[in-house]
């Protein structure tokens, strides 16, 4: 069992797996000092928004989708791409809203998602052995420039911003308005057969606003709306949250603030906030700790156990049903409900042996959780050309046993997390850097227009093939 006494810094006593080694200290405590004195990233009232709304998918009132880049990077914050994500994220929920008649709550790894685990300190680049690329806030991709940099924890705090702050634009300026869905950047889709499909939900949707406009009940909200009858989203017109692995345990430490609950959660929803003071992770909405921190006596969960944030858990095939119990009793004693979402990722080789197990002990030990599929994790190889890849049909599989165990353990699967892209090169075609999928992408494709640095994403149409499988489910 963890111990009560928690502080923001209370996780130094404890063993961090994949530590960085500053090689100046003083560097380090100078910008944490800094990044300590600048403002929050988001507000206690939108966190309490989103554990709020997680309760909801938890009792099966909406659907969560988790997605975005592996890993962003300081040069790909560009207003493009910015817009590319969004515009994904937007299209794959409306595909999903439309098939099962669920509001979806839609959580982008944006907007600080640099940091990376890696399973070895060094890598090979040609004939040299290197250390590894820890994530743009650590150090840079060039094998020239592996030495951990303090300086890069403040660039990404400001990239953060940057991003937050234009996301927070679009959402607010109409972009997410369903009357223009097309500026989602459909026009590039090759697939006569995808496109088709959305244009239906689209045409289809156009007709439904035209009426209830007509009728006289058009509140208003166009968006993606979670609730129905008006109020503003978190970001503007459409409820949009960020994320990311909360895997640099100094920056978040920075950037863990008190808050009295007092007046400070005037959004609906807030009734569940704590009475009294709480701590909040200002970086991001939602903060995931991932297979390789998730260790029980391990810095990660104990900096995660403190903080009122909704937080994910990556579950893997090495984590026993017994640890995962007391990683559940260690983070949500109070076993309160939207705190804990499970991101299982076994792979589909692997899901039969381990997801029914971890469903069973989580329903005896009566916890609280919204189970969530990442279908991608566990199903990275590595092409005959030597590029890191994911099978598109491989995705599917887990996917789908997902879908099947939760349903044959009476449980249910509330959401999907993704690594996708809705990011073109400059001739406007899609990433090349998961196999297969509608249009079909071989192996000697992978090669034309992979720009991954880190794991392979699903590229736009691909994406759009996961959310009509998903929607075409809830339909049935
Ligand atoms: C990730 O989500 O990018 C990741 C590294 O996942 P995991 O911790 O599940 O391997
Ligand atoms: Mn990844």
């Amino acid at each position: 069992m963890a111990e009560s006494s928690w502080s923001p810094s209370s996780w130094k006593s404890k063993p961090a797996a994949q530590a960085v080694n500053y090689p100046d200290q003083q560097h380090l405590a100078n910008v944490l000092a800094k990044l300590h004195t600048l403002p929050p990233l988001v507000t206690p009232s939108e966190i309490e928004r989103l554990r709020f709304q997680l309760g909801a998918v938890q009792r099966n009132e909406a659907f969560l989708l988790h997605a975005g880049d592996c890993a962003e990077s300081f040069d790909a914050c560009t207003q493009q791409n910015i817009s590319a994500k969004i515009g994904l994220i937007l299209s794959f929920s409306l595909i999903l809203i439309w098939g099962g008649r669920l509001p979806v709550v839609r959580i982008g790894r944006i907007a600080g998602q640099y940091a990376k685990p890696r399973s070895s300190g060094t890598e090979k680049i040609g004939d040299r052995e290197v250390p590894s690329f820890r994530g743009d806030n650590v150090n840079g991709l060039d094998p020239d420039d592996r030495k951990p940099d303090p300086e890069r924890l403040l660039s990404a705090y400001f990239h953060s911003t940057a991003t937050l702050n234009y996301v927070r634009g679009l959402l607010t300026s109409g972009f997410a308005s369903l009357h223009h869905p097309r500026d989602w950047s459909l026009s590039h889709v090759r697939s006569p057969a995808l496109r088709r499909e959305f244009e239906t939900i689209t045409e289809g949707l156009s007709d439904a606003l035209d009426f209830s406009r007509t009728i006289g009940v058009d509140s208003g909200r166009e968006g993606v709306s979670f609730e129905r009858g008006g109020g503003r989203g978190v970001v503007g017109e459409v409820d949009f949250y960020t994320s990311h692995e909360g895997l640099m345990l100094d920056y978040e430490q920075a950037l863990t603030r008190e808050f009295d609950s007092k007046g400070a959660f005037p959004s609906p929803g807030s009734s569940q906030a704590p009475q009294g003071k709480a701590f909040y992770n200002t970086s991001a909405h939602f903060l995931w700790v991932g297979d390789r921190t998730r260790q029980l006596d391990g810095a990660h969960v104990e900096y995660f156990r403190g903080i009122r944030n909704p937080i994910g858990i990556k579950v893997g095939p090495t984590l026993g049903n017994e640890d995962l119990i007391q990683l559940l009793e260690t983070v949500n004693p109070d076993k309160e409900s939207g705190r804990v979402t499970l991101i299982t990722r076994y792979g589909a080789g692997k899901i039969d042996n381990h997801l029914a197990g971890h469903i069973r002990a989580v329903r005896d030990a009566d916890h609280p959780v919204i189970w969530v599929c990442d279908p991608m994790h566990g199903n990275t190889l590595t092409s005959s050309s030597g590029l890191k890849t994911r099978n598109f049909g491989t995705i599917i599989s887990e996917l789908t046993s997902c879908l099947k165990i939760h349903a044959s353990c009476g449980s249910r699967l509330g959401g999907v997390s993704l690594e996708f892209t809705g990011e073109l090169n400059d001739e406007g075609f899609s990433v090349t850097e998961c196999l297969g999928g509608s249009m079909g992408l071989s192996e000697e494709q992978l090669g034309l227009r992979y720009q991954s640095f880190c794991d392979p994403r699903l590229n736009f149409e691909q994406s759009l093939d996961v959310a009509f499988l998903i929607s075409n489910h809830f339909k049935e």
